[in-house]
């Protein structure tokens, strides 16, 4: 079982304080959130930079992501280090996902920014039901959303400064390895839960 923050920003993002080094030195003191998801804005710099620096600590694990500005709302895709192709239109991104055996979710479906409905119409393999950033009225929208789809559901903190890192988890039964992960998401081995009070400084 491995617990992970599914949704940060680094520096690399122009509206984030987080450094990659800040997601290196959390992961290896937090008492048991080892995993991450480096999702900067439209750019993959962030989690090259962030892998490259966690390669020394062979019990943390960086997943490669970005997320992706789509016309009608933003996407994680998980377990890539490139950009997908453009135009990113949901459905793109959600197919590029695919070809590349990563993970397309919908990132916080009801807040601003998020698809909404829209949803409804693509292929993608999970919905953000847990986001550090927004409300519990917009993620229990979210979890309903998901539950309705039958899709998996995800956590991610949506961290863009220091204090929001690893505010909430996701608790997948998999091993600490970036396709097991990534596997086991698709395969809805995964439960999103708060993690008040993890956080040492
Ligand atoms: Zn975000």
């Amino acid at each position: 079982m491995i617990y992970a923050d599914l949704h940060i920003h680094t520096v690399y993002s122009s509206d984030s304080l987080v450094q990659p080094k800040n997601i290196v030195d959390q992961l290896v003191s937090h008492s048991y959130i080892k995993v991450a998801a480096v999702t900067d804005h439209d750019s993959v710099r962030g989690c090259k930079v962030t892998m490259q620096l966690a390669s020394a600590y062979p019990d943390i694990l960086i997943i490669p992501g970005v997320e992706i500005t789509t016309p009608q709302g933003d996407m994680l895709v998980l377990g890539t280090e490139e950009l997908p192709p453009k135009p990113w239109s949901p459905e793109n991104v959600a197919d590029y996902a695919r070809s590349i055996s990563g993970v397309s979710i919908v990132a916080h479906p009801f807040r601003q920014y998020g698809m909404g409905e829209t949803a409804r119409g693509i292929k993608v393999d999970a919905i953000e039901v847990l986001n550090g950033g927004s409300s519990s009225a917009v993620n229990n929208q979210a979890k309903e959303f998901a539950k309705n789809l039958g899709l998996p559901g995800t956590a991610g903190s949506d961290a863009h400064q220091l204090s929001e890192l690893f505010s909430v988890n996701s608790r997948i039964d998999a091993r600490l390895d970036v396709d097991d992960v990534l596997r086991a998401i698709k395969k809805g081995l995964v439960y999103a839960q708060n993690s008040a009070g993890s956080i040492r400084f």
